[in-house]
C-alpha cells in the first residue's frame, strides 16, 4: 500500500491501493472468485485464527475490494477501511460495531432520509435508540442529549439534502468529553474536499454510490477507521476491549491495536451480516476514484457558477449552496471546505409546486433522476417524487418546501448547464 505522507490526494486517487509486483497486471484485476487456494490446511487454519493476513472467502475480504479500501484509507488518513455493498450497510455496520441493544447514540437531524429511517425505525427495533440534535445546537444542548448509554455521535459533513455544513471539530470535542467517538458521513465532499479525521472525527462512512463512483454505475459503501480513538481508556466498549466469544475469545484492542474497530467490523459483523460488495463493483469504484480529484474540482467550479447565476435570477425565490459567499455556512465552509463545497445545490422556483414541476419538465440537458453526485447534471423535485405522499404543510415541516428543486451539477460545460436552467426557468414562469 502506497501511503507516504508526501503524496497529494490527486496522486493517491490515481495510484494508491493496487501496487503490482514484478510482472503483475498494471491495472487492478477483478478477482472474481469466492474463494482462495492454499497449500496446507494449517495455513487456512491460521487465516481463520487471524494469525496471518490473507483472503479465504470473499464475504470477508477480496483482493479487488482490498485495493480500493487501501486507496480510501490513504486518502482519508486512516489505518484501515472496509467496503460494503451500499452506503446503508456502511451506516448500519458502523453503528452496530459500537452499540448493543439498550444503547443509545446522538445524530445530527440534518442527515440523509434513508439514514434517518435506518436509525429511527430499524435500529430502534433492535433496541438501539437515537436522539436527533440540530446541527447548529449549542454544546450545552448536545451535552443534554447524552445518556449513560450513549455510544456515538453521527453527522454528515455536508448534509443530503439540507446541505448544512457539520461543525466536525466542535462535535468531536463534545463526543470525546463524553468518552465516545464521532462518526462522520463524508459522502458529499469526499476526502478530496474535506478529511474529517483532520478535525477530530474518529470514523468516516461513505455511500460510494455518489461522487466516489462518480458515474452512477455501482452501489457501494465504505467505513474508514482513524485508529485514534482509545477504546480502552473510554471503558464504554466491551465489544472491543473484552473477549469475543464468537471469535475464540479474541480481544480486538489487544490483538489489533489501533485497527481494532475496523477488524471487528469485518471479522464479526461482515461475517454475520454478509453485506459484501461484488469484486466487479469494487473494480468499478476504483476506476471511478482514479479521476475523483479532477471531477470534484469541476463539480465545485460548475456549481459555483450555477449558484451565482441562480442567485440573481428573477424566477428563483431562494437558493441554498454552501459554496456561495452569502451562505449562512460561509464560515464553516472556509474552515472545512476551502477548495469547494461539492456540486449539489437546492433552490426554490417562484410559483411553488406547479412552477417547479413545469421547470423540471422543461429541462433538456439536466435529467430527472433519483440520484445525486454523478458526472451528469440531474434534478429532483422531492414534492412530486420521493416525498409525494406528504401535504404541503408536512413538506415544510420536513424542511422540503413544495417549491424545492435539488440540483446535482455535473461536469459538463457550465455555460451549457446554465443555458438549460435559464430556458426552463423562462418556460415555467
Ligand atoms: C445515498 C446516501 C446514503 C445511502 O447510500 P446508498 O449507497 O444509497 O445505500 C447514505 N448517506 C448519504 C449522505 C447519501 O447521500
Amino acid at each position: 500500500m502506497l501511503t507516504p505522507m508526501s503524496f497529494h490526494p490527486d496522486t493517491l486517487c490515481v495510484q494508491a491501493g493496487w501496487q503490482p509486483k514484478n510482472g503483475e497486471p498494471r491495472v487492478l484485476p477483478i478477482f472474481q472468485s469466492t474463494t482462495f487456494k492454499y497449500d496446507s490446511s494449517e495455513h487456512v487454519g491460521d487465516l481463520f485464527d487471524l494469525k496471518v493476513p490473507g483472503h479465504f472467502y470473499t464475504r470477508l475480504s477480496n483482493p479487488t475490494a482490498e485495493a480500493v479500501e487501501n486507496k480510501i484509507a490513504a486518502l482519508e488518513g486512516g489505518v484501515g477501511a472496509m467496503m460494503t455493498a451500499s452506503g446503508q450497510a456502511a451506516s448500519l455496520i458502523a453503528l452496530l460495531n459500537l452499540c448493543n441493544s439498550g444503547d443509545h447514540f446522538i445524530a445530527s437531524s440534518a442527515i440523509y432520509g434513508g439514514t434517518t429511517n435506518l436509525f429511527s425505525v430499524t435500529l430502534k427495533k433492535l433496541g438501539i435508540e437515537v436522539t436527533y440534535v440540530d446541527p447548529y445546537a449549542s454544546d450545552e444542548a448536545v451535552q443534554a442529549a447524552f445518556r449513560p448509554t450513549t455510544r456515538a455521535i453521527f453527522g454528515e459533513t455536508i448534509a443530503n439534502p439540507a446541505l448544512t455544513v457539520f461543525d466536525i471539530e466542535r462535535f468531536a470535542r463534545v463526543a470525546h468529553a463524553n468518552g465516545v467517538p464521532l462518526i462522520v458521513d463524508n459522502t458529499f465532499p469526499t476526502a478530496v474536499l474535506c478529511r474529517p479525521f483532520d478535525f477530530g472525527a474518529d470514523i468516516v462512512t461513505y455511500s460510494t454510490s455518489k461522487y466516489l463512483d462518480g458515474h452512477a454505475i455501482s452501489l457501494g459503501g465504505m467505513i474508514v477507521d482513524s485508529g485514534r480513538f482509545d477504546w480502552r481508556a473510554s471503558g464504554k466498549f466491551p465489544g472491543l476491549t473484552e473477549p469475543d466469544p464468537s471469535y475464540h475469545g479474541t480481544v480486538y484492542t489487544d490483538a489489533f491495536g489501533p485497527s481494532a474497530f475496523i477488524v471487528k467490523a469485518r471479522v464479526q459483523l461482515m461475517r454475520d451480516l454478509g453485506a459484501t460488495p461484488s469484486p466487479m463493483n469494487a473494480f468499478l469504484l476504483n476506476l471511478g476514484m482514479e479521476t475523483l480529484h479532477l471531477r470534484m474540482e469541476r463539480h465545485c467550479r460548475n456549481a459555483e457558477a450555477v449558484a451565482a447565476f441562480l442567485e440573481g435570477h428573477p424566477a428563483v425565490s431562494w437558493i441554498n449552496y454552501p459554496g456561495l459567499p452569502s451562505s449562512k455556512d460561509a464560515a464553516l465552509v472556509k474552515k472545512y471546505l476551502p477548495h469547494g463545497a461539492c456540486g449539489v445545490i437546492s433552490f426554490g422556483v417562484k410559483g411553488g409546486r406547479d412552477a417547479a414541476v413545469r421547470f423540471m419538465d422543461s429541462l433538456k440537458l439536466a435529467a430527472i433522476v433519483v440520484h445525486v453526485a454523478d458526472a451528469r447534471t440531474g434534478v429532483l423535485h422531492p414534492a412530486s417524487t420521493t416525498h409525494r405522499q406528504l401535504t404541503d404543510e408536512q413538506l415544510v415541516a420536513a424542511g422540503i418546501g413544495p417549491d424545492l428543486v435539488r440540483l446535482s451539477v455535473g461536469i459538463e460545460n457550465a455555460a451549457d448547464i446554465i443555458a438549460d436552467l435559464d430556458q426552463a426557468l423562462i418556460a415555467c414562469d
